[in-house]
């Protein structure tokens, strides 16, 4: 059993309330870090645990901290981003429904390490009743005298609101999210500046994923130094997993980084193995963004070594045999999973996403959403999955923000570790158009079909 340090309490009959949270230790870290602890403590603390973003591109969290403007004399202001909206990604909100008293400790004693007087946290629109449980818990902690002004006697100030999104995915990108805050339409901004210079109302900001603030009160309570020893080499600590898809125990789990992916897969304590048993064909370790895995990458790398739950294992051998951890967005599919269908469901979704700014995200994911479907459908031309090829790669790199490179890696690595099955569909249309797509011929019969094939 790996350590627990975010889900420990969550089974605790009425952890949600206040009272009972209190009476499991709850809000000391704010006690601790306001009374015993300067504000540079607490960030020289979080910059020693090693914990890094847990949103998806795994920045180290206390060094974005040291980032922060505290010479301009503005007020500063730190964002929970809590619009989780990656498709196969459901921790963040798994962790504000049952504790929403820890992000709430979290955002305390963060805010106070860095400044602020003034916090938000963002929440997607989907999750309205999610945002009802923050909003009680925000009140309980105004009432208990946790929030407001002069907060244990110790002169200091922190406001914090809940603030509901309009369901906008691009809205969990930072500087799309703090235009959204400002009562904007959420188009990302161009960076520099950096929020951390001018963010919010051009004040300096910081931006944190749910599950990175949560963790704050425990590395307060224990120091950063305990914390790093959790986990393995630069991926220290714990981090939620959300999985889903074709495995017997889908659900959220906290898992101490460095298990072996094999162990998560396939273990009952976790994932117990493949539903019904069927053959695995493929994996999403990160959520959708994150290239997909075939069987043969996902337990080994592609030198033979194992496959560990962490941010250097999972990105091993790069774009050609690896993948990311991204923001733990677990995906199990068997052998009846059309990758090419797959493919074109993720694509649709970006390009609905996509907020238009740059032609090659607006343009390139239209056009790749078009011919995926044209592929699936039956219709697709031998050189389409050349086009698509090309389409991708024109978009990856060349875009505002990362929602570009998000539409473009799927694309990317279906083609590369599939391409046979986007072969099989464009020969054999009579096989595709009769068939119920989610039912796929084995991929080795696929791949066999397509060699024998002459064009
Ligand atoms: Fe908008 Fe896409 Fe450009 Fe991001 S990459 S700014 S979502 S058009």
């Amino acid at each position: 059993m790996g350590q627990k340090i975010l889900l420990e309490h969550a089974n605790v009959p009425g952890i949600k309330t206040y009272e009972v949270y209190r009476q499991h230790g709850g809000y000391r870290s704010v006690e601790k870090a306001l009374k015993s602890m300067t504000p540079d403590e607490v960030v020289e603390e979080v910059k020693t645990s090693g914990l890094r973003g847990r949103g998806g591109a795994g920045f180290p969290t206390g060094m974005k901290w040291s980032f922060i403007d505290k010479k301009s004399g503005k007020p500063r202001h730190l964002v929970c981003n809590a619009d989780e909206s990656e498709p196969g990604t459901f921790k963040d909100r798994y962790l504000m429904e049952y504790i929403p008293h820890l992000l709430i400790e979290g955002m305390i004693t963060s805010s106070y390490a860095l400044g602020c007087n003034q916090s938000y946290i963002y929440i997607r629109g989907e999750y309205m009743w999610v945002y009802r449980i923050l909003e009680t818990a925000i009140k309980e902690a105004y009432a208990a005298g946790w929030l407001g002004k002069n907060i244990l006697g110790t002169g200091y100030d922190l406001d914090l609101a809940v603030h509901c999104g309009g369901g906008a995915y691009i809205c969990g990108e930072e500087t799309a999210l703090i235009e959204s805050l400002e009562g904007k339409r959420g188009n990302p901004r161009i960076k520099p500046p950096f929020p951390a210079i001018s963010g919010l109302w051009q004040n300096p900001t910081v931006v944190n994923n749910v599950e990175s603030i949560a963790v704050v009160p425990w590395i307060v309570n224990n120091t950063g130094a305990e914390y790093a020893k959790i986990g393995i080499g630069r991926s220290t600590g714990t981090k939620l997993i959300s999985a889903s898809g074709h495995c017997k125990n889908p659900g959220v789990y906290e898992i101490e980084l460095g298990l072996s992916v094999d162990e998560f897969m396939n273990s009952d304590e976790y994932l117990g193995g493949m539903m019904d048993d069927r053959p695995l064909k493929a994996l999403i370790p990160g959520g959708s963004s994150v290239p997909i895995l075939p069987a043969h990458l996902i337990f080994k790398n592609a030198e033979g070594g194992d496959r560990l739950m962490s941010y250097e294992s999972l990105s091993e051998g790069g774009f050609a045999s690896g993948s990311m951890l991204g923001s733990g967005g677990f995906i199990v599919y068997n052998d009846t999973t059309c990758v090419v269908r797959n493919t074109w469901n993720f694509s649709r979704f970006y390009h609905h996403e996509s907020c238009g700014q740059c032609s090659p995200c607006r343009e390139g994911t239209g056009w790749m959403e078009k011919v995926l479907h044209r592929i699936e459908t039956g219709h697709g031309r031998e050189e389409d999955i050349d086009l698509l090829w090309d389409i991708q790669r024109k978009i990856e790199g060349n875009t505002i923000c990362p929602l570009g490179d998000a539409a473009a890696w799927p694309v990317a690595a279906a083609i590369r570790h599939f391409r046979e099955e986007f072969e099989y569909h464009v020969r054999f249309p009579e096989k595709i158009k009769d068939k119920d797509h989610f039912v796929h011929e084995p991929f080795e019969k696929v791949r066999h079909l397509v060699a024998k094939q002459t064009v």
